[in-house]
């Protein structure tokens, strides 16, 4: 008969624990913009990570992309980026779900939405640094806007087809635990 031993017990709690996936929300002010995203395999997520296991926080961001992946250590296939904590040694990862990405539109403004989701095995992601890469669409002109720099959480710049001046202004971020 199957039965639970108290090692299994353990085990899954440890696993409870260990796997979680964090969602990487953002809330900001949009003016005639239609929605700001991020494009491409090469954009650079940077963020600091707290390990589960001792505590310890990556002192600088360290940064995954789409395009970069490795051999994962635990279960998964492969990872967007690998992190030996430096005080416990623990081998922890993390992983960008592709299919969460998603824009921030008009709509959403001033609420905070989840753009991207994290498959965290062993850290937490506790910072998140926007930088460089965004890119955003006009309101009613649809006009494209590139290489959009958030680094100071704020970006202004003006809609020559539609006319009018556009921002994205307020950026705030907060992590939340998903199911
Ligand atoms: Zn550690």
């Amino acid at each position: 008969m199957f039965k639970f031993n108290h090692l299994m017990i353990v085990n899954l709690v440890v696993l409870f624990f260990y796997i979680k996936k964090t969602a990487l929300q953002i809330s900001a002010q949009l003016e005639n913009l239609k929605k700001f995203y991020t494009i491409g395999e090469d954009f650079r997520w940077y963020i600091k990570l707290k390990c589960c296991n001792c505590g310890e926080e990556t002192p600088e961001f360290v940064y995954c992309s789409l395009g970069e992946t490795y051999p994962a250590p635990h279960g998964k296939s492969s990872c967007s980026l690998i992190l030996k904590c430096k005080l416990c040694k623990r081998e922890n990862s993390l992983d960008i779900i592709k299919d969460s990405l998603c824009s921030y539109t008009s709509e959403d403004s001033g609420k905070f939405k989840t753009i991207l989701v994290f498959d965290c095995r062993g850290v937490t992601p506790i910072d998140f640094s926007p930088r460089v890469g965004w890119e955003a669409v006009g309101l009613e002109s649809d006009t494209s806007f590139t290489d959009i720099d958030l680094s100071s959480s704020e970006w202004y710049d003006y809609d020559e087809k539609a006319g009018n001046s556009v921002s994205i202004t307020e950026l705030k971020f907060q992590f939340v635990i998903v199911k």
